[in-house]
């Protein structure tokens, strides 16, 4: 037997109490971010002392100054000597307190965090008194008695120097510019709720303040003077309430911003029980809202207050008090949702969402309704419009089987008048319903069966992370905390679209095809497309046999097919409507031969559980967002667009380098607008994985326990370390 080397035994190491000024420098740090973070626990103090008059001084960011001046009922003198200290408060007594709490502060902890981590000097006076008292704190302690002093009505406090002793966050915070615009964010949002408030901000030496709103009895007349004509003018109010214990019980109301409204980035300005909170479903969720509902790619100003009987409110969540978890999260945020979508759908006329119907069909390269404009390309790529007759291609032949000649270029026609309004109203209708629509025993046991194998790591990663994104053609990534994740768009969005069929089951809208499909040849394509190789067309009458009887079988089961998956095959065999499982969203009709074959070959008939799930993954297969067949010419995949072209002109196919600059104007011509579709296709897809993918994620996907090893996602830095490395740099 092997003797294990005289190693010395590991003593475990000593666990010894932290100095109590290291503990309180820490939770310093937590509670007091950034020099905003600063700023809004001042502001709130001053808010709980009935201030209507709020001034903000800010030096270097709020690194060297930030001095908040208020008319409020100031602190007694005799208080003054614990006023700094931890866990010192005048709102609060006993945690049932909680429950009930009105006031923004309750915790004792902001002034105290303040001065462990900067100078903090109070000057205050309390009503009555001849002169005020002037005192400094450092480390939670009066550094001197307070010393009298002549003072106006209220208080004023400094903090210098913030972060002077944790020189990490001060280099890191020296270097961010955009301190002060946060700053100067917060107030104008604080202007416009608390409008018998007057305030304002001003950066030290500046004669101008950035901020400056006097008190006035109208909200309108406040966003105007904060956030400009603009945007006050596109404005539209909404109000809701409900008083049913039994759902939610909430009073709302606010502004929100209309179809003409331009922005790009969503301004969500949100107040629960009167304290500015962030609630990142809410936001994700009304975003959706606005891609589903209206046309342009804007997004929206949002500004939001709801009522909620304070003991559905849990304030105690979050370090700073930033976020809150309200009772009945999901129901409330479904009810916004439905108010916002039916205010804005009233808003606006039908003009407004016959764009829509475009948008909802990326793959569409050009329209022939002269009234219908593509929007530009949403990410900016320089997509140009190519007639139809140029790109079409019907040829079997061509390698890609496209299929854009199936496509529809006039919706109206076979959609009604109406008919894009009606899609996107009731779809987001249907998602709201969805509890209603499935009343197979089979589908609430495929739909039981995604809820119990939902992994809740997962769960939290796909609602709380922010996408940074795409890495490569497959994989985006997603930041989570303080970690970076590989996310697999395709496995996503098969998943995604796989729940949304269970889920929508038997209540989708449809997608119009331009003309009725022949599923004989859909088939006939798919099947040549798998032995492309095979250059021989000896095989051609058993494709056929297959493509004929695979037609006369989904020919059967039209019946089925059409009531519950929208999937419509008339009495020819052509397949000419699909249903709509993401509004805002269209798959890749290059896809459509292989998800018909696919129908025929791989769906389970017999057993109706079987059946329905094996279709829904059909579907969910063939709207997953792979990548377009055309390769992406932002990559390697430029070459296929020069090689093609050389090749298919001299059909030499082994030798393309000798015949560079061969071309005609006109062949060239082709290529280019073969290369400017791929591009299109490419921008497209990018565009619907972080507008429509990763939102409605947020929203709906379970996802399942496969997903933790399978690859689906793959944790590849935690910022920490990242920091760490640069940090040593
Ligand atoms: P909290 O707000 O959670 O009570 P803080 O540390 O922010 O804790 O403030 C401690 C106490 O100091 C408050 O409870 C309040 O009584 C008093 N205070 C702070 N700022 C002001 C102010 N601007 N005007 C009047 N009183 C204030
Ligand atoms: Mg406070």
């Amino acid at each position: 037997m092997e003797i294990e080397p005289a190693e010395e035994v590991k003593e475990p190491p000593r666990i010894h109490r932290l100095d109590e000024p290291v503990v309180n420098r820490i939770a310093a740090g937590e509670v007091i971010q950034r020099p905003v973070s600063a700023v809004k626990e001042l502001v709130e103090n001053s808010l709980d002392a009935s201030s209507t008059s709020i001034s903000v001084l800010v030096k270097d960011g709020g690194l060297k100054l930030i001095q908040v001046s208020d008319d409020g009922h100031g602190i007694r003198y005799e208080d003054l000597p614990i006023l700094c200290e931890r866990h010192t408060t005048s709102k609060l007594s006993k945690y049932e307190d909680l429950q009930s709490i009105k006031s923004m502060g309750f915790r004792g902890e902001a002034l105290a965090s303040m001065t462990y981590v900067g100078h903090v000097t109070v000057t205050t006076i309390t009503r009555g008194q001849l002169h005020g008292y002037r005192v400094s704190y450092r480390d939670g302690v009066m550094e001197n008695e307070p010393k009298a002093c002549a003072a106006v009505k209220g208080t004023q406090i400094v903090i210098e120097n913030l972060f002077y002793n944790m020189i990490a966050r001060r280099k890191t915070l020296q270097n961010s510019a955009d301190d002060y615009t946060k700053i100067v964010d917060l107030l104008s949002r604080f202007a416009i709720h608390h409008i018998d408030v007057s305030f304002s901000c001003r950066k030290h030496g500046a004669a101008r303040a950035d901020v400056h709103s006097v008190a006035t009895p109208s909200r309108l007349n406040a966003i105007r003077s904060v956030y400009g004509l603009l945007v006050a003018q596109n404005l539209i109010k909404i109000e809701a309430s409900d008083h049913d214990p039994s759902s939610s019980v909430f009073e709302m109301d606010g502004f929100i911003s209309n179809s003409n409204y331009v922005a790009k980035k969503t301004t969500m300005v949100l107040f629960i029980n009167d304290r500015l909170v962030e609630c990142t479903a809410l936001k994700r969720a009304l975003e959706v809202v606005y891609v589903a509902t209206l046309p342009k790619a804007s997004k929206p100003f949002i500004y939001m207050s709801i009522t909620l009987p304070p003991e559905h409110v849990d304030v105690n969540v979050h370090p700073t008090k930033r976020e809150v978890s309200l009772l009945n999260q999901e129901v409330i945020v479904e009810k916004m949702q439905s108010v916002v979508e039916s205010v804005l759908r009233n808003s606006n006329e039908s003009r407004t969402f016959q764009e829509q119907t475009v948008e909802a069909t990326p793959s569409v390269p050009s329209v022939t309704n002269n009234d219908l404009h593509l929007s530009p390309s949403p990410s900016g790529s320089k997509s140009q419009r190519v007639p139809v007759n140029k790109i079409v291609r019907t040829d079997s032949s061509d390698p890609a089987g496209r299929m854009h000649a199936y496509l529809y270029k006039n919706p109206q026609k076979y959609l009604g008048r109406d008919s894009s309004l009606t899609t996107v109203r009731s779809s987001v209708r249907q998602r709201r319903n969805l509890k209603e629509t499935a009343d197979l025993t089979s589908i609430q046991e495929l739909i039981n069966d995604i809820d119990s194998k939902c992994h809740s790591d997962l769960l939290d990663i796909v609602r709380q992370s922010t996408y940074v994104g795409m890495a490569d053609d497959v994989f985006a990534l997603l930041q989570h905390n303080t970690h970076l994740y590989l996310a697999n768009v395709v496995n996503l969005s098969k998943e995604l679209m796989y729940q949304q069929v269970l889920r929508r089951f038997a209540h989708f809208n449809a997608i119009q095809l331009s003309e009725p499909a022949p599923l004989q040849e859909l088939i006939m394509l798919a099947l040549k497309e798998e032995d492309l190789d095979l250059e021989s067309n000896e095989n051609d009458e058993l494709k056929k046999k297959i493509a004929e009887m695979n037609t006369q079988l989904l020919k059967q089961k039209s019946e089925m097919l059409e009531e519950y998956f929208c999937i419509f095959i008339d009495s020819d065999g052509n397949l000419s409507r699909l249903p709509i499982l993401l509004d805002q969203y269209t798959p890749d009709m290059d896809r459509v031969p292989e998800f018909v074959l696919c129908l025929g070959n791989d769906v389970e008939w017999e057993e109706e559980k079987n059946c329905f799930q094996s279709l829904a993954a059909a579907l969910g297969n063939f709207y997953a967002m792979h990548p377009p067949m055309l390769p992406n010419p932002s990559g390697k995949g430029l070459e296929f667009y020069r090689k093609r072209k050389h090749g298919k002109h001299t059909q030499d196919k082994g030798n393309y380098s000798c015949h560079v600059g061969d071309g005609t104007a006109e062949k060239d011509e082709f290529e280019h607008e073969l290369l400017s579709e791929a591009e299109t296709a490419w921008a497209q897809r990018e565009w619907s994985i972080q507008h429509v993918l990763f939102p409605s994620m947020r929203l709906f996907l379970k996802p399942p326990n496969s997903m933790a090893s399978n690859g689906t996602f793959v944790r590849v830095a935690s910022l920490e370390k990242l920091y760490k490395i640069f940090e040593r740099c």
